[in-house]
């Protein structure tokens, strides 16, 4: 069995295989071909793969005959011409926005997996690419809004006098939320956090943080569909509105990450209630891909509204390529592992596995994906 690891183009910075998985797929009997400098932008240098095993070459050579072809974004199609049919190609390949070019694969007969819709069951923890590369962008968002905000973060208490601590209000608390809540306090700030979610109450006090919830309409019971969130009644909404409005005024710093799945991000701060905060104040939207959660938030650019810095995050997990690349490698290589046939020295993908059924998209020619078959 032949692994291909692509070079990534455009604004993409990771790479979708690291030395320390290529040793993996070597354990496993497989042979493993990178893209020339296909981990330069994530600080890992062809010499650095070829130590592992792996070797590099250009792009037509490391796909001729390749089984599994790895990538973080889904490459051009016609950029994989030459590659072998039947070939597994596995990655972040954004089937909602990108179905033409899954259309594509399917002619060119390669088999794609979307890493994005693996379903969020136990077994698939270690396996999913949006649970990694979140946890790292509620980090830098963070991080991203504390080098932007003119004060500091921790309280200290100098001879020069006293510097209060910031106020930081984490709006969702899913991956990214509690990773944001867990670094905020880590630099010192008061963090306050809410969601539409029950279940999450506990594990923001679990973090030192505060829990701010709507009381006396009901959101949504436990961990949601799948841990997933769905839209709230117009009530819950209302309520919701009037407690951020109360709240939002005394708060330095706010991440918003609030995301339902197949649906525009819900809008969370009107352009009223951000112009009730202290000029200097600092909002960083990591839905703004989706829409924002935040009135006039722009994907990727910083804008000024009221005296507040509206940052619009896009794809943060980019800025911090090591991290998020040896973490998505390591999601990949456990997919891998999970379905390796010992026997057969490759990879086998059961039409009735609960995973497979969930991120194949295509297969023989065609495209086989339920979601996307209704979508034609
Ligand atoms: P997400 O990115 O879909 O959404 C972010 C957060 O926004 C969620 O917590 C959601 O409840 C919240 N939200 C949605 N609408 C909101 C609103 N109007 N106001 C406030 N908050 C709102 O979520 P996520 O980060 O992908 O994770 C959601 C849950 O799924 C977590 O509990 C996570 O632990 C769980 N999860 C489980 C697995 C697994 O078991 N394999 C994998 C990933 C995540």
């Amino acid at each position: 069995m032949k692994i291909a690891v692509l070079k990534e183009g455009g604004a993409e910075t990771r790479v979708a295989a690291i030395p320390e998985t290529v040793k993996k797929f070597i354990g496993l009997g497989a042979t493993v071909s990178v893209e020339r400098g296909a981990g330069e932008r994530a600080s890992i240098s062809d010499v650095d793969f070829e130590a592992a095993g792996a070797s590099v070459g250009p792009r037509a050579e490391v796909l001729k005959d390749a089984d599994v072809i790895l990538c973080v974004t889904g490459p051009d199609p016609a950029s994989l011409n030459g590659a072998r049919e039947g070939a597994l190609l596995t990655g972040a390949l954004d089937p909602a926005k990108r179905s033409d070019d899954i259309a594509a694969y399917a002619k060119q007969g390669l088999e794609a997996l979307a890493m994005e819709w693996m379903p969020r069951i136990t077994r698939a923890q270690s396996m999913d690419i949006l649970s990694s590369q979140s946890n790292l962008a509620g980090y830098k968002a963070v991080v991203d809004a504390a080098s932007v905000y003119g004060r500091a973060f921790p309280m200290m208490m100098t001879a020069a006098g006293t510097v209060s601590p910031a106020k930081v209000f984490v709006m969702g608390v899913g991956v990214a939320g509690l990773q944001a809540i867990a670094t905020a306090r880590r630099l010192g700030a008061q963090v306050s956090a809410t969601d539409v979610r029950s279940a999450t109450r506990e594990q923001i006090q679990s973090l030192g943080a505060k829990p701010i919830f709507v009381e006396g309409v009901a959101g949504i019971e436990g961990e949601g569909q799948g841990g997933y969130a769905s839209e709230t009644s117009p009530e819950y909404q209302a309520a919701q509105a009037e407690l951020v409005s109360c709240h939002i005024a005394k708060q330095d710093i706010v991440i918003t990450t609030a995301l339902i799945p197949g649906r525009p991000a819900p809008r969370l701060i009107s352009d009223a209630q951000l112009a009730t905060m202290r000029p200097g104040s600092v909002i960083v939207d990591l839905a703004a891909e989706a829409g924002g959660n935040v009135e006039g938030c722009v994907a990727g650019e910083a804008v000024v509204r009221n005296g507040v810095t509206v940052i619009g995050a896009v794809q943060l997990a980019r800025t911090l390529a090591a991290d998020s690349s040896a973490l998505f490698a390591r999601n990949l290589a456990n997919f891998l592992t999970a379905f390796w046939d010992k026997e057969k020295g490759a990879a086998v993908l059961p039409d009735h596995d609960e995973i497979v059924a969930a991120i194949r998209l295509t297969r023989n020619g065609a495209v086989v994906h339920e979601r996307l078959k209704t979508a034609q």
